[in-house]
This record gives structure tokens, sequence and C-alpha cells, in this order.
């Protein structure tokens, strides 16, 4: 569905994510047809070029990232003429007056802020004092979002100086992604799944977001964060909260959000034996983290496994095993369900019976895989086997399923229709570091060092532990 006409700034629109994610992401939803050709793209950071030069920039961003089958000469000319530059200052006043020319009244108003947070306070600031933000205008802030309760309280508080919580997007560009919203699907289009979404029956659910990519290149931020920062206080939390959470009354932004917030308020404080940290260390060719940060005696995690319980009717009893690293074994994100047995077993084969799983797939090849029993095949006599129902959202959906658009260009179509379902609330995301703060601190305070695994291996032999202690295993990765 196209979109109202609009003007969007891109602060920091000379950067990586501008190059990589938010040019290519309104390029192509400009092919689709989505965006109207009268909607204007301006880039505003501090490089000194002109319009020619960011639409060379964005040409060159465009042929980079775009698919090719997307790339058509005629539709690129076209989006091209649509970006325009004013060079800018977030701390000074060089060229707020230009960019006052350029947005117009009347029009759909979005200021992505795709700059480091510390910046996010002057631009604010700045939009106001110089007459170019309104009531309506929207803004789009990257993570971090802060790096503990404190800074995200700081954060929220200088925004809502400017802006009113409906005005202030927080993207976590997992939500984005289809498959993360298809688990809303799933649970809630469907009859078959919610009566069975409770400890009553879930013995047990895993989410594993394993990534294969070093933190080469990006070390000096990593080594500030770690994983638990970087992945657990938002993707991760996103992906828990909408497995947990109870239906919200409609898909309405405030009713997805307010749902979500109850399940980070009844998440159980970690105790330090539930949580194993990892570092990798050189291995299978690759080498270790220490030799990608800044610090030699780094003690910072690149791999986290933890199991949290959540207090509430519907999932006591039933623990989450959340784990998630750099240079594992393979890239793979999935949240797996595992079911209890059935009250009783009517069969004598005991060894051939295995637990229903349900497996839902984020990367790569999204789908989902529900793993149930029938009877072995042959005349073997009544021997059980677990067999795959497996489907892949792509082949099922043909031709509709391949064009799934990235995550970025979903949000930002959302900032234009003012739909904040798939932005994140200022409370959630404190709630969040209220949750991950006494966590953090806890090994801070101890000294801990992350346990160290091998680049390209499954992550720490302890996280292996944290399962089997409870008799459970985790599922491999591959
Ligand atoms: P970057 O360093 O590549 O680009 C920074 C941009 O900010 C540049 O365009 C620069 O000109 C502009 N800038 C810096 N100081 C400025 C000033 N005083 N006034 C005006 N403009 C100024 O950064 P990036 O990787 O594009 O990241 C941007 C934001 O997005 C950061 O908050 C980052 O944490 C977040 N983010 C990035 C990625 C990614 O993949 N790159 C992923 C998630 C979140």
């Amino acid at each position: 569905i196209p979109v109202d006409v609009f003007d969007l700034v891109v602060f920091g629109g000379t950067g990586d994510l501008a190059q990589r994610k938010i040019i290519p992401g309104l390029y192509r939803r400009y092919w689709g047809g989505h965006i109207p050709p009268e909607s204007n793209i301006i880039g505003a950071a501090r490089s000194e070029l002109d319009d020619m030069g960011y639409r060379a920039l964005a040409r060159e961003a465009i042929a980079e990232y775009v698919s090719e089958d997307k790339r058509d000469p005629e539709v690129i000319e076209a989006f091209l003429a649509r970006l325009s530059y004013v060079a800018i200052d977030a701390k000074g006043t060089d060229g707020w007056d230009v960019l006052k020319t350029r947005v117009r009244k009347g029009t759909v108003q979005a200021f992505y802020f795709s700059v480091a947070p510390s910046l996010f306070g002057d631009l604010a600031e700045r939009l106001h004092l110089h007459e170019i933000a309104n009531a309506e205008s929207r803004i789009v802030v990257e993570k971090p979002f802060g790096r503990d309760l404190e800074s995200a309280k700081a954060l929220n508080a200088v925004l809502a100086q400017h802006f009113t919580e409906a005005q202030i997007y927080r993207i976590d560009h997992y939500l984005g992604k289809e498959t993360v919203q298809n688990l809303m699907a799933v649970r809630f289009a469907n009859i078959l799944f919610e009566p069975l979404w409770k400890s009553e029956y879930v013995d047990h659910v895993q989410i594993t977001v394993a990534e294969t990519v070093s933190v080469d290149g990006r070390g000096s931020y990593y080594d500030r964060a770690g994983a638990m920062r970087d992945m657990v206080q938002n993707h991760m939390m996103q992906l828990l909260c909408l497995i947990a959470m109870e239906p919200p009354y409609h898909f309405d932004p405030d009713a997805v959000r307010d749902e979500k917030l109850k399940v980070i308020r009844a998440l159980d404080p970690v105790l330090p034996d539930d949580i194993v940290r990892g570092q990798y260390q050189a291995g299978n060719g690759q080498g270790g983290y220490l030799e990608h940060c800044e610090d030699p005696a780094s003690k910072t995690e690149s791999y986290i496994a933890l199991k949290v319980h959540i207090s509430n009717w519907r999932w006591k009893g039933t623990p989450f095993y959340l784990r998630t690293g750099k240079r594992l074994r393979a890239r793979t994100s999935e949240i797996a369900i595992t079911f209890r047995e059935p009250p009783h077993s009517i069969f004598d084969d005991a060894e051939g019976w295995r637990e229903n799983v349900l497996v839902i797939r984020l990367q790569p090849n999204e789908g989902m895989n529900l793993k149930v029993m029938i009877k072995e095949p042959g005349p073997g006599g009544m021997r059980l086997t677990q067999v795959p129902l497996d489907m892949s959202f792509a082949e099922a959906l043909g031709e509709s399923g391949t064009d799934i658009p990235d995550a970025y260009e979903r949000l930002i179509m959302d900032v234009i229709r003012g739909n904040q379902t798939l932005f994140m609330r200022g409370d959630e995301v404190e709630a969040a570091w209220g949750w991950t703060d006494p966590i953090i601190e806890g090994w801070e305070k101890r000294g801990d060092k992350p346990m160290p695994y091998d680049a390209g291996s499954s992550g720490p032999e302890d996280a292996l532990m944290l399962m089997h202690r409870d008799g459970r295993r985790w599922r491999e990765i591959r």
C-alpha cells in the first residue's frame, strides 16, 4: 500500500547505516511503487557535499546493496532526483536554516537520527529551535538506546523535552523482520497453538541467535557493549516478549506494547549460576576476540547463554533459555518450543518417543517446522518415529514469498504511515534495562571472566551444562 507524500531527513545520511540499509531500502520501496514520486529524501550530515555528490553516493549504495533485478536505470534516476543534501552540524548552527527551506509544511515529516546517540538531544533541540519540526513530525532513533537504565532514562528525557511519545520511533530492526511479525500471526491468527501455549503444555523454550561474524571493524563499540547489551536487552528480549505475551485486544501499537511490557516486568532476576558468558578465541583458522578489540585483557562477552523464568500464570514453571554469540559455527536464528510429554502413553515403544517441538526459523530459510510422532513404516509392529512437518515460507508462498522486504524498509514505511506497533516504547526500553542492569552489575562486581570458546564452534562447554543439569539439550547450531 503506497504511503502519503513525505519529506524524510536522514541525519547521518552519509554514514554506514544510511548507505547499507536506509538508502537501498527507500530505493526498493520506490521501485515497488510504494513511495509517491513527490516525496523528498534529504541527507543531512557533517561532510561537505552538494546534491550531486549525495546522489553519486546514493547511486553507489544502490549498486552495491540492491539486487540486480531491481536496479532499473530509469527508476534509479527518478529516485535520485528526489534526493538532496544539506551539510549540517548537529552541535552548531551550520546548515539548519538551509534545512528549514527544504522541509515542506503540510507533508508527512520524518527525521531519522542515524547518528551516535550522544547527538540525539542536539538534533531534537535544534529541530525545534530552528522551527523545522512541528507537533506532527516523527523522529526515528537508532540503537543503542542507552547502555543502562540511567542512560536510557536520560535519552528518553531529552527526547521528551521536544517530542511526545507518539512522535518517537525507536528502531529495533528485529521487529521489522517478516518472520518476527509472523510470530504474532502464527500465535494469534490460528486456533491450533494458543490453547497449548502455556506452562501446562510447554516444557521449555529456546531462543537462539547465532552469528558467524566477528566483532572486527566495530570492536571499539562492541567491547563497551558485549552480547548482553548488544543483543539480549533489545532483540532477544523482543523475541521473548512476542512468544510469551498475552493476546493483545487488538493489533494496535499500545495494545501490543502494553502486553510486551507486562512480560518484561514479570521476568525473574537471573541467578549467576543460570548465566554463561563466553568470548571466542582463535580456532578453525579464525582469529580470537582479543585481536579484534583494543583492550588485550578485555572481559567483554561475545556469547551469552542464560535461563530465565517468567513469573506469571501462563509461564510459571517453563524456563526460557536464550543464547546468542558471534563467531559461532553457523548463522541461524530460531525459536524452539518444546512441548511436554503426553500424560499417558498407550504404546510400549518408549525408546522411539520424542517430544513435539515447534521450531520457528527466523533465518536462514524462514519457516516453521513441527516435529510430530508417527508410526515407523514397515512390518515391525507399532514402533514410533518422529517426522518434521516442514514449511518454508518462501516455498509455500511461491513468488510472493521470495520478495520479502528488508526490515529497515518496512519500518521506514511504518514511520511514514504513523504506525508505532513495531517500535519500542520508552517504558519498554527502560524496563528491559531494568532487568539487564543487575545481571551486568553482578558479573562486573564479581570480576567474572568470560569462558573461552573456539571461533567456529557452538559456544562454550559450560553453556551445554546449563541445559544438561536440567535434563535438557540445546538444539544444534547448523
Ligand atoms: P557512521 O559513523 O558510519 O556515520 C555517522 C554519520 O553521522 C555520518 O553521516 C556523519 O557525517 C554524521 N555525523 C557525525 N557527527 C555529526 C555532527 N556533529 N553533525 C551532523 N552529522 C554528524 O555511523 P553508522 O554506522 O551509520 O551509525 C549511525 C547510527 O546507527 C548509530 O547510532 C549506530 O549505533 C546506529 N546503528 C548502526 C548500525 C550499522 O549497521 N551501521 C546498526 C544498528 C545501529
